[in-house]
């Protein structure tokens, strides 16, 4: 039972006691978790279902090891290369519209090596939370479970690339993260692995990572949510977020206008419609991806990471799922069959056992990318309006910990020291 359930909610003066979640993502419904923790009655708002966005078909992994700012040097190098091929697994339409011009102008000017450990570092102190925040969930009764990635191998065919991920991973390490791994060989990596087969020459084996089953972990996560005694309204969309005297009015698409103490925007790549008016000036981008799963003859034990393809694979349940493809188009465009194509060739010399053309599930999702890489994650010009999102590749790793720190911020009105890096203001 909760601190807050055993004695009573305890509320600052003038501390908000109802409040509209937007979104039932991942993020949102963690941020409605961790405020119901503090006594809040919540509203959750979802114009499709609970994880119906990007927490759906994602990879579930919780790496805290590997959790970094997007733009870098080594991607930008890369991307240039690789963008405007539909067959690579960076993919950039030839006609970009002024948003996405806007955010590619500041993912390259961020695509630095100081700018990339200033991001580094922020995301740190987050990282070393990140695990901790599942466990809070589950020792509260949540029924979502976290499995130890035993093992969490990253694949490669040449020894060289496995070099080059370990020299990122002491990138990290000297940010201050926790990082244990160490490079094997192809050999080793296929004794630990039977589903690789012998193209996968080098590998780096990381320890005390994590992973989930991303539709069961939301669905648990709404249950709780509803369990506690929240309000989920599901197929209703928010067009907007109207002051009104002492508190935030939540117009849903129908024309319905409810009342709230406070909001909380979460709505995935689609942050910046809502949170825009309140000063939220940072683009947030769709970086698409797909995944499919695929039964395996034998399933790998834990997830199974193609940095040079960037393809991930995860055990879930009776499947494998394959995830992979960051494509900067409109969120909302439908699914490309020939990123599914894109992602199965780059696999499949590297999988035994594993039968990629009997795939289910085909999905595609976008991750909510903003040009620094850093979350946006606080209050905004309104004092009524809060943000949490935009943690484009690490939004599962780092929803719980981001609900917990931006409950915080609501009860408060102001956010823990954790947060300042990612002020939805900067
Ligand atoms: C292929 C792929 C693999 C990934 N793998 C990983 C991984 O292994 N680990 C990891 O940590 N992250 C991973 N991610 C990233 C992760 O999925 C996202 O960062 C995360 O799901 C974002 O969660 P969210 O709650 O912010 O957004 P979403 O899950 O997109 O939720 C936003 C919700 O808001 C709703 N919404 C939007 N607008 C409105 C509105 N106006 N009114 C009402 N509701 C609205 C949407 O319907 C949606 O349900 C991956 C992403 C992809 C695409």
């Amino acid at each position: 039972m909760s601190s807050s359930q055993q004695h009573g909610p305890v509320f600052a003066p003038g501390s908000p006691r109802q409040v509209a979640v937007i979104g039932a993502g991942v993020v949102g419904l963690s941020c409605a978790w961790f405020l119901q923790e503090a006594g809040v009655q919540v509203t959750v708002y979802e114009r499709d279902t609970a994880g119906a966005g990007a927490s759906w078909g994602n990879a579930g992994w919780l790496t805290p090891a590997l959790t970094a700012p997007l733009p870098e040097p080594a991607v930008l190098r890369y991307g240039l290369r690789a963008v405007l091929s539909p067959r690579s697994p960076v993919y950039l339409p030839l006609r970009a519209d002024g948003a996405l011009l806007r955010f590619l102008t500041g993912f390259v000017a961020h695509s630095t090596a100081r700018r990339w450990r200033a991001g580094m570092a922020a995301y740190v102190p987050l990282n070393e939370r990140a695990l901790e925040a599942f466990d809070v969930l589950a020792a509260a009764g949540v029924p979502a479970v976290t499995h130890p990635a035993r093992p969490f191998l990253a694949c490669f065919r040449r020894e060289r690339e496995a070099e080059r991920l370990c020299g990122e991973l002491e990138a990290i390490r000297d940010a201050g993260q926790e990082v244990s791994g160490h490079p094997i060989t192809g050999w080793q990596a296929r004794a630990l692995e039977p589903a690789l087969t012998d193209r996968v020459c080098a590998a780096v084996q990381i320890h005390g990572q994590r992973y989930l089953h991303p539709p069961e972990f939301v669905r648990s996560l709404a249950y709780a949510v509803r369990n506690r005694g929240g309000e989920l309204v599901e197929g209703v969309g928010v067009s907007d977020l109207q002051h009104v005297s002492g508190g935030i009015t939540v117009v849903t698409s129908s024309g319905e206008r409810l009342w709230h103490d406070a909001v909380v925007v979460a709505t995935g790549a689609e942050l910046g419609r809502l949170a825009g008016r309140f000063g939220v000036r940072q683009p947030v981008q769709a970086g698409r991806g797909y995944s499919f799963s695929v039964p395996a003859h034998q399933m790998p034990g834990g997830p199974l990471y193609f940095p040079a393809q960037r393809v991930a694979c995860t055990p879930l349940g009776d499947r494998l799922r394959v995830a992979g493809m960051m494509e900067f188009r409109r969120h909302g465009d439908p699914l490309d069959p020939r990123r599914v194509a894109a992602i199965v060739d780059a696999v499949r010399p590297f999988l035994t056992g594993v039968d990629l053309d009997d795939r289910r599930n085909e999905w595609v999702g976008s991750r909510p990318c903003t040009p620094d890489g850093l979350p946006l994650a606080g209050a905004t010009a309104s004092p009524r309006v809060f943000v949490a999102g935009g943690h484009g590749m690490w939004g599962i790793a780092l929803g719980p910990i981001t609900g917990q720190l931006v409950a915080q911020t609501v009860l408060k009105g102001e956010a823990p020291p954790e947060l300042s890096p990612f002020d939805p203001l900067r």
